[in-house]
């Protein structure tokens, strides 16, 4: 079957969108469009003009059908003033309004007041499954309001997303292991509650931190009140493209996702999070991505990931089959076998605050000096992280002229060690293996709630301890960082990244 052109759109700017009235809105561009596959993963850009003096701006967004075959379409749409990003909407909602005026602004929107000039909606194609034949077309439609009456609404929001400053370490909580979720989503894209509630679900079973990282936006940042128990909100952006998905964590600033193309590896993320101080995270590589999931496979050249700060090897339950959590172990293995030292992470990737309930949802134990956003990453940039869906690990290696490791991301010289393992909080019975060079050695069962074990090993360059299920699928319960042996690059995170050229 021969695939015909992409769709022709011709806006409509309309001159009416000057001021008139106190008390309707005026219209400022209509866009109409019939499109099909042969538009999917294509941003279209819509310009139009906000004139003087206007208070609110609404953005009607409707597309349809939501799916096809069982298989949705996905469009979203993203806004960006004269001078900067204003917000976007990814989420799955077929019929949407945005609202955006100085006070408030529909989640995922950034308030503000609205300067006159060339303003834009894009539209962004993630998947479109309608072919335009048997299936029809996906009908388009986007019409962009201004009103220039008093704001009706009650301010929210109302911190500056681009003065918000450093995140203060919590006081009186120094150096020792914290527990958190370091991905996760709320109404700000495509989850169902708001940041408080995902706040107060993750503060309740007990976690110390929580990175709110919506799709493509940034507006969840107004909404992360300093809380009195201590829990620690970090900055983050999930730059979801239709090749990958990345968070970029401890942001300042919002991170352009745009400028990516499958050739260049993400260059330009990477980029922007490098500037910031920010840390880059390679998001559940072995997705089973399009058309369900789009764009969550990783479709950049896997060369690439050797670039950022971690990867994502656990995202949500072990045995998912949508995430391929084991595929992304292996990725990560022969990242290490190739000498780059990139930090595991686990994250929830959960979109709903009674996920924070389930018993196999995967969280990142991290070693800092504070509960802080800076320290919390510097503790990951050093390796000194394990993942667990429950219980806990620590351990003590001791090599020859009585070299000591007791965190993962530590150095021993090469050759052998004693190692001491102490698990506990574990609720199934479970094996502990010893995986070095990428060969694992089962070192030894364990019992509920935990034992002490000891053994003797060799590594060549590095070796991590994993804890997995004795079930048929052997799901993996908690696993560290490696520690390093010989003189290899400490895992620091500098000099991997890319620069502009
Ligand atoms: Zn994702
Ligand atoms: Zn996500």
């Amino acid at each position: 079957m021969g695939e015909g052109p992409q769709a022709t759109i011709d806006p409509r700017v309309l001159a009416s969108c000057a001021w008139r009235s106190m008390s309707a809105w005026s219209r400022c561009l209509e866009v109409d469009a019939e499109l099909t596959r042969r538009d999917r993963q294509r941003r279209r850009v819509f310009p139009f003009i906000v004139p003087d003096l206007a208070t609110r701006l609404r953005v009607g967004f409707r597309y349809q059908p939501g799916e096809v075959d069982g298989i949705h379409n996905l469009l979203t749409i993203s806004l960006f003033d004269p001078e900067r990003f204003r917000g976007a909407a990814h989420r799955w909602d077929q019929s949407q309004t945005v609202i955006v005026d100085a006070g408030a602004a529909t989640p995922g929107f950034v308030p503000g007041p609205l300067p006159s000039g060339r303003w834009q909606v894009e539209l962004d194609a993630p998947e479109i499954v309608s072919d335009g034949r048997a299936t029809g077309p996906c009908s388009l439609r986007i019409v962009v309001e201004v009103h220039h009456g008093p704001i009706p609404s009650q301010p929210t929001g109302t911190r500056d997303p681009w003065r918000l400053g450093t995140v203060a370490a919590a006081a009186g909580r120094g150096p020792r292991w914290y527990r958190g979720d370091l991905h996760s989503h709320s109404v700000h894209s495509d989850g169902d509650d708001t940041m408080a509630e995902m706040a107060n679900a993750a503060a309740s079973i007990g976690l110390d931190f929580r990175a709110a990282t919506d799709h493509n936006t940034i507006s969840q940042w107004l909404f992360d009140e300093p809380r009195s128990d201590g829990f620690l909100h970090i900055r983050g952006v999930e730059c979801t493209t239709y090749f990958g998905h990345a968070n970029v964590l401890g942001t300042s600033d919002w991170i352009d996702w745009r400028d990516v193309s499958v050739e260049d590896g993400a260059r330009s993320i990477l980029a922007q999070a490098a500037a910031q101080g920010a840390f880059a995270v390679v998001n559940h590589p072995s997705d089973r991505g399009y058309p369900v999931c789009t764009g969550c496979r990783w479709d950049f050249a896997p060369s690439d990931i050797q670039h950022f700060d971690a990867i994502e090897v656990w995202n949500g339950g072990w045995l998912d089959p949508a995430t391929g959590n084991p595929e992304a172990l292996a990725l990560w293995t022969d990242q290490l076998m190739a000498g780059h030292t990139l930090t595991a992470v686990a994250g929830s990737d959960t979109h709903r605050a009674s996920e924070y309930q389930r018993v196999d949802q995967p969280y990142t134990w991290v070693h800092a000096e504070a509960l802080g956003e800076r320290e919390i990453l510097d503790g990951l940039r050093s390796g000194r992280a394990y993942l667990s869906c429950g219980p806990t690990l620590t351990f003590a290696a001791r090599a020859a002229g009585d070299a000591v490791a007791t965190l993962p991301g530590d150095r021993l010289p090469p050759g052998g060690f004693a190692l001491r393992v102490d698990i506990a909080r574990l609720a199934v019975p479970a094996t502990l293996w010893l995986v070095a060079d990428g060969s694992a050695r089962r070192l030894g069962d364990v019992s509920p709630p935990g034992v002490t074990l000891q053994a003797t090993a060799t590594a060549g360059s590095w070796w991590r301890l994993e804890l997995r299920g004795r079930g048929p699928d052997e799901p993996i319960l908690t696993m560290t960082n490696p520690v390093y042996h010989g003189d290899r690059p400490a895992p620091e995170g500098g000099g991997r990244r890319f620069t502009r050229a």
